[in-house]
């Protein structure tokens, strides 16, 4: 037992020096941060199970390429469907996403997976956290100090069940995959997915207007509870309908101009 309030101090002492020493110039740059992304993704990819179903593969599939050609962003794009009950969809810097199985359902139609896809990969294409990742790099370095034991202190940093799920990774990537799981944006950040990934959704040929009734959805699913990085410090649900709505002209002039429209897309079916 001594040994675990060990590595938990070593832990937080690493983790309260890496908070502290941040100076701007300092800050990494995109490809250090994309090289460490892409070691904690496959990491991760190794140890999900990818999901079986081939329609909502489709599906997560065409939309993530609509999504990330309309983002207009070079990035090494690559996606998986991860076979798991948490409402959840990420998009790691660099253009690494993943889709849970376990929100498709609360979804309900494939513009409503362009919305959540056009919101996260908003976080990547805005850089958003750029700090957070510069932690996420000194936490690899953690990582990589304590070894197997980051594995132990991952559970006990965590916040979320997406952290405390994948920090189960070994070597290099754990540390980063901790802090990159666990963290929050700020309200402003979460704004602006909201809005970037607005205009995304439309430019990929989704109607935008069902953003709003997304949000409503996920409020509904969540029952107040905020088990996702998107729910968790976001706008009211009153403040974020209201900001979506104001939004919409402009998405809906973008949607005008798509080259091909999807509308709704296609429903999506309970497993
Ligand atoms: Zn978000």
């Amino acid at each position: 037992m001594k040994t675990i309030y060990v590595i938990f101090f070593v832990l937080l002492t690493l983790e309260f020096q890496s908070c502290s020493s941040i100076p701007g110039a300092s800050e990494p740059t995109d490809e250090q941060i994309n090289a460490e992304s892409l070691k904690a993704y496959q990491e991760v990819k190794a140890k999900a199970k990818i999901s079986t179903n081939k329609e909502w593969t489709a599906m997560v599939d065409r939309v993530a390429r609509r999504i990330a050609n309309a983002s207009g962003e070079n990035f090494k794009w690559e996606w998986m469907l991860i076979d798991s009950p948490e409402v959840n969809a990420w998009c790691m810097p660099g253009g690494k996403m993943a889709v849970y199985t376990g929100i498709m359902p609360v979804l309900k139609n494939e513009a409503a997976l362009a919305a959540v896809m056009g919101h996260e990969v908003a976080h990547a294409t805005k850089r958003h956290g750029k700090q957070r990742y510069a932690r996420a790099i000194k936490g690899n370095i953690i990582g990589a100090v304590v070894g197997g034991a980051a594995i132990l202190g991952g559970q006990m940093l965590c916040k979320t069940s997406t952290c405390k799920t994948l920090s189960g990774l070994t070597g290099a990537a754990a540390g980063f995959a901790i802090t990159f799981f666990d963290r929050k944006f700020s309200r402003g950040d979460e704004s602006q997915a909201d809005q970037v990934g607005q205009k995304y959704m439309a430019e990929a040929g989704y109607d935008p207007e069902e953003a709003i009734h997304l949000w409503e959805r996920m409020g509904a699913a969540n029952g107040g509870k905020a088990p996702s990085e998107w729910m968790s410090t976001h706008p009211s649900e009153e403040h974020r309908k209201s900001d979506l709505s104001n939004w919409l002209p402009e998405a809906k002039s973008l949607y005008s101009r798509a080259p091909q429209k999807y509308g709704l897309g296609e429903k999506i079916k309970s497993e």
